[in-house]
């Protein structure tokens, strides 16, 4: 949803974060004091102007049949169709397959190749085609496989119009789970597999998240998040269990001369259970998350400490509240709002009236507070703002 920011939106100051450069707030803006703070499992607020802006990417270009797309920006590419210099032998030797005409063609009974590269949680793009020319059947017809950190293998398989058991098609999770569909082209086109991969993660013998697979195969989901169960195979039943931090991306040489192009990867940001520090996070993670992001923002009101203007700083401090209790910060920010009532109050009528938004947008903040109970709902300067307000008809339209 799109909602128009309200007034107190407007009247904050936003670009407070310019003064931090290279900090969490170098890049933020938006509204403070807006919508629900952060809880026991949210380190942020609602609408958060200090929660980190997304990074921009460039978007590639998508694929048509015959000529592959272009990655985006930050994609880490694997094989852009001129060498294999990114890839190895499982024995550390030079990969031995073919680039012909912007493609990597398995040769077969020279093994399997590997990414000289380790790595991941990935998002992972990569096409491929089975041979033009229709030989063998079931598992015997344009087999390879593409095996994430060289362990599970989401398989390769000419199964257009070819019957062999269902957990061996091509976008299976081998030996596990089917593929929900069969969307190919027909056999000397290309396949494009997008496919999102998270690791298991344990601690201490303990599963914090079973890791999971995605794939989508020209598009059409095939994979949604299963679930990982080990590294399946053939013939065995795997169980899960944790895996290595890192593994190579591995192509399978079935003894067919499957073709392979476009293929890169984008790094996944880390979850909640490995650290990551947005999203749904444990009662520990988030406190220690908004423990650090009071403390950050406490460092910046110390920048903004001006006898002239007591108001960025109180600001500033009254905003760490809403992430972590400080009492030294409540005991100075309250002081700075008792001397800002204070001050307003000596005003003669004629220059208080010009003060008219200001002190309306203080009033919402601490309103903000009460609401929330960071401050008591009787704040002396809260009142005393309220009183102005009244007192001066500016609670009226
Ligand atoms: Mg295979």
């Amino acid at each position: 949803m799109n909602t128009p920011l309200p007034p107190l939106g407007r009247l904050l100051p936003v670009g407070l974060g310019c003064l931090l450069g290279g900090s969490l707030f170098a890049a933020s803006s938006g509204p403070r004091f807006y919508g629900d703070p952060p809880d026991d499992h949210h380190p942020w607020a609602v609408h958060d102007g200090n929660r980190p802006q997304p990074k921009r990417v460039t978007p590639g270009t998508f694929s048509s049949a015959d000529r592959p797309g272009n990655p985006p920006s930050d994609a880490i590419v694997l094989f852009d169709g001129t060498d294999l210099s990114k890839w190895q032998t499982d024995k550390g030797a030079a990969a031995p397959w073919r680039v012909v005409d912007g493609m990597m063609e398995v040769v077969p009974r020279t093994g399997g190749i590997r990414t000289r590269e380790e790595f991941s949680d990935c998002q992972l793009h990569i096409e491929w085609a089975a041979p033009a020319q229709v030989e063998g059947s079931s598992q015997g017809r344009g087999n390879s496989g593409v095996f994430l950190m060289g362990r599970l293998e989401i398989q390769v398989l000419d199964s257009y119009d070819n019957v062999t058991y269902a957990d061996g098609h091509a976008g299976a999770y081998y030996g596990i789970n089917p593929p929900q569909a069969l969307p190919l082209n027909p056999p000397g086109k290309f396949q494009v597999y997008d496919i999102v991969f998270r690791r298991p993660i344990y601690r201490n013998g303990q599963v914090l998240d079973p890791g999971y697979v995605t794939v989508f195969m020209n598009g059409v989901l095939v994979q949604d998040h299963t679930m990982l169960e080990g590294p399946g195979g053939h013939m065995g039943r795997t169980k899960p269990g944790p895996f290595p931090e890192h593994g190579p991306l591995s192509l399978q040489d079935h003894g067919n001369p499957t073709r392979f192009r476009n293929i890169w990867y984008r790094p996944l940001p880390p979850r909640p259970a490995e650290g990551g520090t947005d999203g749904w996070l444990t009662a520990e993670a988030a406190l220690a998350k908004r423990a650090a992001t009071a403390a950050e923002i406490r460092a910046d009101a110390a920048t903004l400490r001006d006898q002239s203007d007591p108001l960025p700083e109180m600001q500033r401090l009254f905003e760490s509240l809403v992430y972590a209790p400080d009492a030294a910060a409540l005991e100075r920010a309250s002081r700075l709002a008792a001397e800002y009532v204070a001050k307003l109050e000596a005003l003669p009528a004629a220059a208080l009236a010009g003060k008219k938004d200001e002190v309306k947008q203080n009033a919402e903040i601490l309103g903000y507070l009460a609401k929330f109970k960071i401050l008591p709902a009787d704040f002396a300067p809260r009142t005393a703002l309220q009183g102005m307000i009244k007192a001066h008809g500016w609670d009226k339209r």
